[in-house]
């Protein structure tokens, strides 16, 4: 079945004990892949997700020791949401508090009811409470019950100057449609144009005029992901983009767990296309995903070099 929406989101963030701690224990996000950044492997790349590490569930980070904190800017992604059972909107908050989590006030936005949130490195998140989430099976760390459990990618927003050229790529290659306008927010959804049905529905741009140049750093998304069923729709999209819109990609690269092609949209984000297959049990069971640290082939003879690199995490 051909299935749109965004399939993962990849940050860079500070030390990776850190990022673990949070996204693992105070979270409850699955670490469904403990592996090296294949073009920097003296660096780690996790991946967080739900227990099978679906499309639309996966968060990743390159954990950096000393890395500067960045800056948000035109071009970038603003916002990164998770889903969340109506019902758990009050567990969150209490656990915010408790684990002194950054947060701010609840929002109203397009109807839905939005906790805004800070990560350790500064990066903003936020849970979006989806009415009729319960019935989605959540995944629990131990600690989290799994009714309260996140339910993967509400939507990401992006900050742009001009939302336009972004929204055709958006609408004629990726599979979104329009979903609605508040002030200066364009909401763009899959699937009938809810976009809730699936996790990653959901693109919100936002319009800003000026605002100072933006610095990647420790916080910043380095990139989006959206789905392609396999390597024929990928291609079916890289072909709309360079015909359609006279952008062109990279060329294939074989993440293991998916293969990807890059692109810088038009309004500056750097987006990917990456397949839904073969996904994360591709290396090891599902059982036991994210245990031990997973190398690609052509990295797996300098297994002890990289080892000896990577920070401890134990
Ligand atoms: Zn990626």
């Amino acid at each position: 079945m051909r299935q749109n929406g965004i399939h993962h989101v990849t940050a860079i963030a500070g030390p990776a004990r850190r990022n673990l701690d949070f996204y693992g224990r105070v979270l409850g996000l699955r670490l469904v892949k403990k592996t090296v950044n294949f073009d920097d492997p003296g660096t780690y790349h996790f991946y967080y997700g739900d227990e099978t590490g679906q499309p639309g569930t996966i968060l990743t980070f390159f954990p950096w020791e000393h890395v500067a904190a960045g800056r948000l800017g035109i071009g970038e992604t603003q916002e990164t949401r998770f889903r969340i059972p109506e019902g758990a909107l009050g567990y969150w908050m209490h656990r915010f508090v408790e684990r002194g989590v950054r947060h701010e006030a609840l929002e109203r936005r397009f109807g839905e009811t939005v906790l805004p949130f800070r990560d350790p490195d500064g990066m903003r998140l936020a849970l979006v409470a989806v009415p009729g989430l319960e019935a989605t099976p959540g995944w629990s760390n131990g600690d989290i019950p799994a009714e309260h459990a996140l339910r993967g990618f509400h939507s990401v927003g992006l900050l742009l100057r001009d939302a336009t050229p972004t929204a055709a790529v958006l609408t004629d290659v990726l599979g979104f449609a329009e979903a609605g306008r508040e002030e200066s927010v364009l909401r763009y959804a899959v699937d009938g144009a809810s976009g809730l049905a699936v996790p990653g529905g959901i693109v919100d741009l936002r319009v800003a005029g000026e605002f100072l140049p933006s610095r990647m750093g420790g916080g910043s998304v380095h990139h989006v992901a959206f789905r392609a069923a396999d390597d024929a729709v990928q291609a079916e999209m890289v072909r709309r983009l360079s015909e359609n819109h006279g952008l062109r990609v990279t060329e294939q690269k074989d993440r293991n767990y998916f293969r990807s092609v890059y692109f810088r949209e038009p309004g500056g984000v750097l987006f990917e296309i990456a397949t839904d297959e073969p996904g994360f049990a591709a290396d090891e069971p599902v059982s036991s995903l994210g245990g031990t640290l997973k190398l690609p082939r052509f990295l797996e003879g300098r297994r002890g070099e990289i080892e000896a690199v990577l920070p401890a995490i134990a």
